[in-house]
């Protein structure tokens, strides 16, 4: 068996269809993990179940909006309806609505937490359920240095993310003894569309904060999900994993 195999394990990946989402999902699948994708847009949504599929691997797509709150609940039977078990989950759907905290609108604080922070209370806890049966699961949440760090413009968001390393640290305490890991991973700036609306002169910036001075991209993340989830990082849980080429040093 090679390291960080995944084979006859589930992968449940929240916004899998672009971007990070979509890199951990072909990287879970390329460990041999059967993966189930949801995200909203159901038509890239689909693509992308496709594109891993054509790859090889066994993909599934269940369109849903992550922050309504029977959308952890659903997905989570129709996973265990089609696969019979849930293994992992990695909460990765998110959005950014930024704007300085003085003309934060209440509409967009509210959509930031609840598609952010308040999914992933749905879905970790329609998780749970499953993995403690079967005395084992990895939940990785993925949060962002701007949850450790703050950034202005963005306390929506920095709340959201901060937010999920709270409720990382306290399910990982609550289920350590089922088996079941918890970690958050913090990415830095990584090239997706989430980042393509930043200019140049922004870009130059944050590279000047960056020791490896480069963005990262949707592979540095997806292969820390990937050992996250393994049988070989059983004994990491609690913790915030940054990869960030060195942005945040912890101290
Ligand atoms: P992205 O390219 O904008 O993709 C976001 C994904 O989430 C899409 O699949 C999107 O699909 C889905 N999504 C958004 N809202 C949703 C909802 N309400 N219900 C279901 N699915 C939803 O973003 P990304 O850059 O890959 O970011 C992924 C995660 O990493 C986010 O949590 C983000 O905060 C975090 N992150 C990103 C960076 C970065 O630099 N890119 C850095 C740190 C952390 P639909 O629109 O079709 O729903």
């Amino acid at each position: 068996m090679s390291f960080c195999d995944l084979s006859k394990k589930t992968a449940l990946i929240t916004g899998g269809s672009r971007g990070i989402g979509y890199g951990i999902a072909c990287e879970l699948s390329r460990a041999g993990a059967e993966v189930f994708l949801v995200s909203r847009n159901e038509e890239r949504l689909t693509e992308a179940v496709q594109r891993i599929q054509e790859s090889g691997g066994t993909a599934h797509a269940f369109p849903l909006d992550v922050s309504h709150p029977d959308a952890g609940q659903d997905a989570v039977k129709f996973v265990i309806e089609t696969a019979g078990r849930l293994d992992i989950l990695v909460n990765n759907a998110g959005i950014a609505r930024d704007n300085l905290l003085l003309r934060m609108k209440d509409e967009e604080w509210d959509a930031v937490i609840q598609t952010n922070l308040r999914s992933a209370f749905f879905f970790t806890k329609a998780a749970m359920r499953p993995m403690m049966k079967a005395r084992w699961g990895r939940i990785i949440n993925i949060s962002s240095v701007i949850g450790l760090i703050g950034n202005p413009g963005q306390a929506n968001y920095a709340a959201s993310k901060a937010g999920l390393i709270g409720l990382t640290k306290s399910a990982a305490r609550e289920v350590a003894s089922r088996g079941i890991t918890v970690n958050a991973v913090a990415p830095g700036f990584i090239e997706t569309d989430m980042t393509a609306a930043l200019s140049a002169e922004q870009v130059n910036e944050i590279k000047s904060r960056i020791p490896q001075a480069r963005l990262g991209n949707v592979a540095d993340v997806a292969a820390a999900v990937r050992y996250l989830s393994s049988e070989e990082s059983a004994y990491l849980t609690g913790q915030v994993i940054t990869v960030d080429g060195g942005m945040v040093m912890g101290g």
